[in-house]
C-alpha cells in the first residue's frame, strides 16, 4: 500500500510523489526552480505573520506559481498567535486569492476562529478546496465545516466520532510532525471507517498521482 501525506513537516517522509511537504515562505527561499524534494505546499502560517511584510506576497505568487507546489499553505487564523487577528486576516486573505488565481488548493490551520473561517469562505465563494489540517474537533464542528463547504485532514490525534460521520471524499490523512507513518494513519482511520486503507483516496485524487 502506498498512502498519499497531503501535509507532513518531517524530512524524512516518503515517497517524494505522494508527500506534501509543508514549507514556509522563508524555507522555500533559496531553493532551486526545481528542488529534488518532490511535492509542497507553500504558505505564511499565523504564527509567523509577524515576520513577514506586505510585499513578500509576491515572492509567495511566484513560488505558488510552480507546478511542484501543489497545495497554498499552511496558513490561516489562530487564536492563540501573537499577531492581531486583523493583520492574520490581511495575510490569509492573500493567499486565499493566491489558491484561486493558480487552482491550487488551500492547507489550513485554523485555532479557535472558525465562525470566522466559515464566514470568510461564504463570503469569498472561493472554488478551491479548503483543507482544514490536524482536525481534532467533535462531530458537531466537524459537521459544521463540512456543511460550509471545507474538508477535513487527520493526523494522529482525532476524534474517532468526527472520522465515521466524515464522507471518504472530503477525509484527508496527514502525518504533520508525527512519528507514525502514514500508513500507520490510514491503517488506524480504515479500521474506524470499517473500509480498506486504499478506499480513503481523496488525498490520491487530489494530487492525481
Ligand atoms: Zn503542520
Amino acid at each position: 500500500m502506498i498512502c498519499t501525506d497531503i501535509h507532513t513537516h518531517r524530512p524524512e517522509a516518503y515517497p517524494l510523489e505522494r508527500t506534501v511537504r509543508s514549507l514556509s515562505l522563508s524555507e522555500v527561499r533559496g531553493m532551486p526552480l526545481k528542488p529534488d524534494i518532490g511535492l509542497a505546499s507553500v504558505g505564511i502560517h499565523p504564527w509567523k505573520v509577524g515576520s513577514y511584510y506586505e510585499n513578500d506576497i509576491e515572492q509567495l505568487k511566484v513560488w505558488i506559481g510552480r507546478d511542484w507546489v501543489r497545495l497554498v499553505g499552511e496558513c490561516g487564523l489562530d487564536k492563540y498567535a501573537s499577531a492581531s487577528y486583523k493583520l492574520q486576516l490581511y495575510f490569509f486573505r492573500k493567499q486565499i486569492e493566491l489558491a484561486e488565481q493558480f487552482c491550487k488548493p488551500m492547507i489550513i490551520h485554523c485555532v479557535g476562529y472558525y465562525n470566522e473561517l466559515f464566514a470568510l469562505r461564504k463570503e469569498m465563494k472561493p472554488a478551491q478546496k479548503w483543507i482544514l489540517h490536524g482536525f481534532r474537533g467533535k462531530p458537531q464542528l466537524a459537521e459544521q465545516a463540512l456543511k460550509a463547504g471545507c474538508d477535513l485532514s487527520f493526523g494522529e490525534l482525532f476524534n474517532k466520532d468526527t472520522i465515521r460521520i466524515t464522507p471518504v471524499e472530503h477525509l484527508f490523512v496527514e502525518t504533520d510532525e508525527s512519528k507514525l507513518s502514514i500508513d500507520d494513519i490510514y491503517q488506524m482511520i480504515a479500521e474506524i471507517k470499517d473500509c480498506k486503507a486504499e478506499e480513503l483516496n481523496a488525498g490520491e485524487k487530489l494530487l492525481n498521482c
